[in-house]
C-alpha cells in the first residue's frame, strides 16, 4: 500500500449526462433514424464506460462503433446490451475472438470476407468517395452477395467524406453510388450518415441508422451549428496548486514569453498539455474566473499553467473550470492550440479523471 492519505486527480473532465441525452436526441429527431453512436478513442476522449452508463438505456442508440478490436473487448466488457459494429479490419485471430464476442464486423474485401468464421455477422463497407477502406461499389453486389449466401450480411454502409463541406456535390454523388448498392439489398440495414451528414441531410431515404461521432459531443462545423442546438458535453476543471506574486519585470514559464508589467497574483493550475491542454495556446489562452476572462501566462506546461488571477480570490485547492459550456467554449481553446475539436478531445489526457455529472 502506498499511503492511507486520499490522493486525487489534479484534473477532472466532467460529462454532462443531460447534454448528451439532449445532442443524441436531436440529432436522432433530425435523422429520423436511431444512432450507431461512434465511442471510437475512449468515447472522443469523454470516458467510454461513462458514455455507455448514458446511454445504454437510450432508445436514441441502436448500438455503438467502435475502431479498434481492443475497443471493441473493451466495450463488450463493460456489457452494453446493443450491437457493436467494428469500423476496421481485423486480422483472423481477431474476427473469431470478436465474432465469438457478438460483434458485427466491417468488412470490405473479399481476403477478409474468406477468413470469417461460419457464426461471424458484418456490415459491408462500400467505398463511394472516401478512399480509406471499402469495397468499390462495382464489386459491392458480388461481395455482399456471397456475404449473404453464407447468412453473415447484417448490413450495408458507407462514409462521406465532405459532409461537412457547404458544398454538398461530392456527399450527394456518394450517396447516389451507395443506393445502387442499396438497391441490389433490398430491405438490408443501412447507414452512411456521420454527424456532418446528419446536419447537412437530416432523414436520408432507405438509411436505417445514422453515426454522428463529434456532434453527438455537442460540435458542428460553424456553418451547421445553426441547424441544431448542440451542447458541448465535456466540462475540464483543474485544481490551483499555488497562487503567488509575480513582481513587476519577473517571467514567467518556459522562455519567459511573458513579462510582468505590473505586480501581479498568479495562480498555478494543475492542468497542462499531458492532459490535453493545447501547448499551443500559449499567449491567447483564457479561463473563466468568477466571472472574468483571465490570461494564460507564458508558456502551457507539461503539468501545469499559470493564469493571471488578480483581484480575485483564488486559493491552492480551489477547482477553476478550463472549459466547458458555461465558461470557455472548447472550440474557442482548440483554434487557440490550432486544433480541431476531433483533437482537443481526443487529446484529453489519461491522467484526467472522467465523471459523470
Ligand atoms: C469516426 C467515424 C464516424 C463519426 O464521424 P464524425 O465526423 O465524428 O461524426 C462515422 N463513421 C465512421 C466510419 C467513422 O470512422
Amino acid at each position: 500500500m502506498l499511503t492511507d492519505m486520499p490522493l486525487l486527480p489534479r484534473a477532472r473532465a466532467h460529462l454532462s449526462a443531460h447534454a448528451l441525452t439532449h445532442n443524441l436526441g436531436a440529432l436522432s429527431g433530425l435523422a429520423g433514424v436511431p444512432l450507431l453512436l461512434p465511442v471510437k478513442a475512449n468515447a472522443y476522449g469523454h470516458g467510454l464506460a461513462q458514455v455507455l452508463a448514458v446511454t445504454r438505456e437510450l432508445p436514441s442508440v441502436w448500438g455503438y462503433a467502435v475502431a479498434t478490436p481492443m475497443e471493441a473487448a473493451e466495450l463488450c466488457a463493460l456489457k452494453p446490451g446493443k450491437p457493436v459494429l467494428l469500423l476496421t479490419p481485423a486480422d483472423e485471430g481477431e474476427t473469431r475472438e470478436l465474432a465469438d464476442l457478438g460483434v458485427l464486423l466491417g468488412v470490405s474485401t473479399p481476403e477478409e470476407a474468406a477468413a470469417l468464421p461460419s457464426h461471424a455477422r458484418v456490415h459491408l463497407k462500400v467505398d463511394t468517395g472516401m478512399n480509406r477502406l471499402g469495397v468499390r461499389p462495382e464489386q459491392a453486389a458480388q461481395l455482399g452477395r456471397l456475404l449473404a449466401g453464407r447468412g453473415q450480411l447484417a448490413g450495408l454502409y458507407t462514409h462521406l467524406a465532405s459532409a461537412d463541406d457547404p458544398d454538398l456535390g461530392s456527399a450527394r454523388r456518394q450517396l447516389e453510388l451507395f443506393a445502387a448498392v442499396q438497391a441490389e439489398f433490398p430491405g438490408m440495414l443501412a447507414h452512411a450518415a456521420n454527424g456532418a451528414g446528419v446536419l447537412s441531410f437530416g432523414p436520408l431515404p432507405g438509411m436505417a441508422l445514422a453515426r454522428p461521432g463529434l456532434a453527438s459531443y455537442g460540435y458542428a462545423a460553424p456553418h451547421l451549428a445553426q441547424v441544431l442546438p448542440l451542447r458541448p458535453v465535456m466540462t475540464l476543471t483543474a485544481r490551483v496548486g499555488a497562487v503567488h506574486t509575480v513582481r513587476a519585470g519577473e517571467s514567467v514559464s518556459y522562455g519567459g514569453l511573458w513579462t510582468a508589467q505590473r505586480d501581479t497574483q498568479a495562480a498555478t493550475v494543475q492542468v497542462g498539455y499531458a492532459d490535453g491542454y493545447p501547448r499551443n495556446a500559449t499567449g491567447q489562452a483564457q479561463m473563466l474566473v468568477q466571472g472574468q476572462r483571465r490570461a494564460v501566462l507564458g508558456r502551457v506546461c507539461m503539468d501545469q499553467l499559470m493564469l493571471d488571477v488578480s483581484g480575485l480570490d483564488v486559493k491552492p485547492g480551489d477547482w477553476l473550470e478550463v472549459w466547458g459550456e458555461a465558461s470557455v467554449h472548447p472550440g474557442e481553446v482548440a483554434r487557440w492550440g490550432g486544433l480541431a475539436e476531433y483533437e482537443l478531445l481526443t487529446g484529453v489526457g489519461n491522467r484526467v479523471e472522467r465523471v459523470l455529472d
